[in-house]
């Protein structure tokens, strides 16, 4: 997959590409993520709450494929903000790794008072070296305020939920100047709304010979954002990464920026708690 990479605030380079397994059954995660590194994934976005750590370990170490070429990323889980340092030895058990390159706060859970205290565990992570790149996912700009008035190394990156109809313009607005990189999560919207039925959208598909899939992870790319569409089949495995032959006029984004319906598919962060 010829992916472009971006280079986070740590200086280390993440493929803006990736694979994602949530709710991958553990079950058969080795064998799915088998099939997207044979496809050509090189970037995988795992958690501890998805159950599957150590079946994308084992795909790892039985793909043969070099660990500096693979790029890792699990999250810590709400219950665990507690304890980062017990929770990530654990996660780098169950994938059979010495290191991850990625490491996230799964969610703020504000309501519980431990994420400045969790982000403090993650940057001393950072500092061991066991963790390449740390940050964040589901936080809005006041849990962002908390953690960077307390200094040290910024978040690489806010994993957020963002497709076509939840664009998440103020949020971003206010990521970019920090350095702080977006990775959306559900970027086909979870497969919960129909994305030819935004406006625009199915026309440009059919002008680009191309699913509206391959737009919406197109557009993604375009956009500067990290993107790790999921899929178990093989065969879209493949169609998700066969998005580099074609581009998207200023038009087509344009057109694709103006379908935003602030529409969110996944949970509020300050629903989940
Ligand atoms: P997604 O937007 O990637 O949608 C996945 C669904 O779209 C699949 O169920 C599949 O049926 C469908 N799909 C995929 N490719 C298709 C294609 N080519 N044609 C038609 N349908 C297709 O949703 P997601 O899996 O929730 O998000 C991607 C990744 O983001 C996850 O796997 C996970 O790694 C991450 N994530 C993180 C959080 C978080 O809180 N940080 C939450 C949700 C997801």
């Amino acid at each position: 997959i010829p992916s472009p990479t971006i280079q986070l605030n740590s200086g280390h380079e993440i493929p803006q590409l990736g694979f994602g397994v949530f709710q991958v059954d553990p079950v058969e995660t080795q064998r799915i993520v088998a099939d997207a590194l044979e496809v050509g994934y090189r970037h995988l976005d795992t958690a501890k709450i998805y159950g599957n750590e150590a079946g994308v370990g084992r795909a790892i170490a039985e793909s043969g494929i070099a660990r500096d070429e693979l790029f890792v990323t699990t999250k810590l889980w709400n219950d665990d903000q507690g304890d980062p340092e017990g929770a990530f030895q654990r996660s780098l058990d169950e994938l059979g790794l010495e290191h991850v390159d990625l490491y996230l706060i799964h969610w703020p859970v504000a309501e519980r008072g431990t994420y400045v205290d969790a982000w403090k565990g993650l940057q001393a992570i950072a500092e061991s070296g066991r963790a390449r790149s740390v940050g964040v996912s589901n936080f809005q700009t006041k849990h962002l305020d908390a953690i960077l008035a307390e200094g040290g190394i910024a978040p690489a990156v806010n994993q957020i939920e963002l497709h076509p109809a939840f664009q998440q313009r103020e949020l971003r607005g206010y990521l970019a100047p920090k350095g702080i990189h977006v990775e959306s999560w559900g970027p086909l919207g979870q497969g919960k709304y129909d994305l030819g039925e935004l406006t625009g959208f199915q026309a440009i598909a059919d002008a680009h010979g191309k699913s509206v899939q391959q737009i919406a992870i197109r557009w993604h790319l375009q956009e500067g954002l990290i993107v790790f569409p999921k899929s178990n089949s093989k065969e879209r495995m493949a169609q998700n990464a066969d998005v580099f032959d074609f581009e998207l006029s200023a038009e087509e984004m344009d057109a694709i920026r103006s379908a935003d319906q602030n529409r969110r598919v996944g949970g509020h962060p300050d629903e989940i708690n």
